[in-house]
């Protein structure tokens, strides 16, 4: 973290101090969670759907943190700083922190993709300097400002990914981000519960260029964008890209997708040869992305061909699995939406053999889910995919409207099913995907073990 003194936070947060002997205190760590006390610490008691962070307060000290920050007085003699709100005071001091920082950041939201462009940006500038990055999916309101207390003063790059489930929350971390370039990688029907429309999603993720500085950078997704957003944008600076519109600023040609991607990347700059080590359309498109990101705060082509190249799958998304030499399950369980879930069937359209769609539920659709479910069967069907198998409530619709669906209630009976699929195609590649709640990956782990 940027050393802070306690005076310094006590002013940016607008806070009353009790008990705390000398505000000169450096502060070298900030923790929400009262176990995880490193030395030197600041601990903000948070209010949580299942915790008050402010029964752990006095167990923060006891575990050595220097001072609290809390909402009301506690009745100890323990050094705390009051404030109206310690959600607030979290962001003002994740503020505070970035303001001192000297890195280049860029920032990035979207439907989907939103941590594979980010690990991909960030295993390019990672060549480019010392680099900062999201850990995992700390994308919101609480996550943002906890990673932004990771920023040393040796950092000279951060990526940071700002995810919404509904209006106004990347308008927040953006501002507090203040990123110097902002991407928004596409737009989907996502989170509809929070958003309403794919025209609130568009509203929602363009929040994110609010934080721009006159001379920052927004990137756009040609394919997958708004035309208001450029209307909004008419005085800044625009770069757009797309997989393969030659009319955007960094795009894609010459794709060969096998085990690995191979494609010809086009730049304002010129163009370079990219093997990507994942599969995936949507890859490539993630890796344009990235690229652009990383390019816009400095990085060069042998940096962006270096960091490409060194990415590694990872579990979860399309991450492979290989069964025998000709059966392959494509584990993409992390997560689904309907943008993801079409990309997903795209790819498993491409894979040789027989190809088996295997789907849970699509979550926080809002009252249309059952429409968007039968779109994904539509695309299934569309894009002949030989099975589709699904499990759960709602992917019962997939299944009907894609033609060659069977549905379980249950996990155990669709993974028979599955075996006896494996047993009679020695050629196929099985595609397993649905939302986080549906946990499909506990279907991957059975058919490991009883194949
Ligand atoms: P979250 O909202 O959970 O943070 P995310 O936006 O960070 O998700 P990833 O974790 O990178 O997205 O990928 C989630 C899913 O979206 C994966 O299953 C992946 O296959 C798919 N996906 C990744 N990139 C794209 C893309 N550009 N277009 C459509 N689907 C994508
Ligand atoms: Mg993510």
């Amino acid at each position: 973290m940027i050393p802070l003194s306690i005076e310094k936070i006590k002013q940016v947060i607008n806070g009353k101090s009790y008990h705390i002997d000398n505000e000169n205190w450096v502060v070298e760590a900030i923790s929400t969670d009262s176990r995880k006390i490193p030395n030197k610490s600041l601990f903000i008691a948070l209010i949580g759907d299942n915790f008050d962070g402010h029964e752990f307060a006095e167990q923060a000290i006891k575990n050595g943190a220097i001072v609290v920050i809390v909402n009301h007085k506690i009745e100890h003699e323990i050094p705390q700083i009051i404030v109206s709100d310690t959600h607030q005071a979290l962001g003002k001091i994740a503020a505070l922190i970035r303001q001192q920082s000297k890195a280049k950041i860029v920032a990035l939201t979207g439907s989907s993709g939103k941590t594979s462009v980010k690990e991909m940006t960030a295993s390019i500038l990672q060549n480019c300097g010392q680099i900062l990055y999201t850990q995992g999916n700390f994308n919101n309101d609480i996550g943002v400002p906890l990673t932004l207390f990771r920023l040393t003063p040796q950092d000279e790059f951060a990526v940071i990914e700002l995810g919404a489930n509904h209006i106004g929350e990347i308008a927040y971390t953006t501002n507090i981000v203040k990123p110097q370039s902002a991407l928004i990688n596409n737009i989907s029907e996502a989170h509809l519960e929070g958003f309403g429309s794919l025209e609130g999603v568009a509203i929602a993720k363009s929040e994110i260029f609010q934080g721009l500085p006159k001379d920052g950078i927004a990137i756009i997704n040609l394919d997958s964008c708004s035309d208001k957003w450029f209307s909004q944008l008419a005085n800044e600076t625009v770069w757009t890209f797309s997989l393969n519109n030659s009319s955007a600023d960094f795009y894609a040609s010459n794709i060969h997708i096998s085990e690995q991607t191979r494609f010809i990347l086009h730049s304002p700059h010129g163009e370079c040869e990219i093997i990507l080590p994942l599969i995936g359309l949507h890859n490539v498109s993630n890796a344009i992305a990235a690229s652009a990101l990383a390019i816009s705060v400095g990085a060069n082509f042998q940096q962006v061909v270096h960091g490409l190249s060194t990415l590694k799958p990872v579990k979860g998304r399309l991450f492979p699995i290989k069964l025998n030499g000709t059966q392959l399950i494509l584990d993409d369980t992390y997560n689904a939406n309907v943008g993801s879930m079409s990309a997903a069937i795209k790819v498993l359209a491409n894979q040789q053999g027989y190809r088996v769609l295997v789907v849970g539920d699509m979550a926080e659709l809002g009252y249309e889910a059952e429409k968007y479910h039968q779109k994904i069967g539509e695309i299934a069907k569309q894009e002949q995919i030989d099975c589709v198998v699904s499990v759960g409530k709602l992917s019962q619709t997939i299944s009907k409207f894609s033609g060659v669906g069977h549905h379980f209630s249950n996990k155990q009976d669709a993974v028979s099913y599955l075996i006896n699929l494996l047993r009679q195609y020695p050629k196929l590649t099985m595609l397993v995907k649905g939302s986080r709640s549906a946990k499909m990956e506990e279907l991957i782990e059975k058919i490991q073990i009883e194949q």
